[in-house]
């Protein structure tokens, strides 16, 4: 190939490395999504399991109330019993104090008996809503999966044919061009090349001299003083 091409091929070939970096960044972004989907689903899912512990928790706490509560009410019994075989007022007026206070405590617990009571009310709620969230996460994972592997066939059919193309654009670059070029993909990847944009590098923006673009211009490859990039001419300049 004569000298005069190796920058409209590189302008192709910088083009088709683009390409593909943008296709496999998207053949990426795929498992980065489901990762986050799968996230979200086992944060329902643990909210589902504290959503059941606090409903355990609750309900333990009503029922260890209600227990006391029982036993209290038979000491009560127990003691009114009692009351009969006094034989001293003294002792009858100690006995029903002592009957009054326990009948204060049974109040006090018949109170938190209804407050906890409530409050598994108000905790019940929260588990069909956490088995709601996880089915609506399940649903979500399991259609981005289905999205991802459809996309994943699409992409790896256009990395392949682009990777067809550029090993065959490839060919049309000279020994000396193709062993810069080389270099710099292997180095920076599509990174590695640029278009000059008037008198500067398109890729660190530092100007070029102007024989860089005299050279540029008759179709030569010029490699930037600056970054390294192998610059070429933009479509329609030169005789490129
Ligand atoms: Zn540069």
């Amino acid at each position: 190939m004569s000298v005069a091409v190796a920058t409209g091929t590189l302008r192709t070939l910088h083009r088709m490395h683009r390409q593909l970096e943008d296709l496999t960044g998207r053949l990426a972004a795929g498992p980065r999504r489901l990762a986050v989907l799968a996230a979200a689903l086992a944060a329902a899912e643990s909210g589902l399991q504290q959503a059941h512990e606090s409903l355990k928790r609750a309900r333990l706490a009503a029922d260890k109330k209600q227990l006391e509560l029982k036993s209290a009410e038979v000491k009560i019994r127990d003691l009114e019993g009692k009351l009969n075989a006094c034989k001293t007022n003294r002792e009858y007026q100690t006995l029903g104090d002592q009957i009054a206070a326990d009948k204060m405590a049974t109040k006090v617990l018949e109170d938190e008996i209804l407050d906890s009571l409530e409050r598994i009310d108000a905790l019940k709620p929260a588990v069909p809503a956490a088995e709601a969230a996880i089915a609506a996460a399940k649903r979500r994972l399991s259609e981005e999966e289905l999205r991802v592997r459809d996309e994943a066939g699409q992409l790896e059919t256009e990395v392949a044919r682009i990777r067809g193309e550029l090993a065959a654009t490839e060919k049309e670059l000279s020994d000396d061009v193709r062993e810069r070029y080389d270099r710099a993909v292997k180095a920076k990847g599509a990174d590695g090349m640029a278009e000059a944009e008037g008198p500067s590098c398109g890729g660190c923006h530092q100007q070029i001299t102007s024989n860089m673009q005299s050279e540029l211009l008759t179709g030569r490859v010029v490699i930037c003083r600056s970054c390294g990039r192998l610059l070429y001419t933009p479509a329609g300049a030169g005789q490129a």
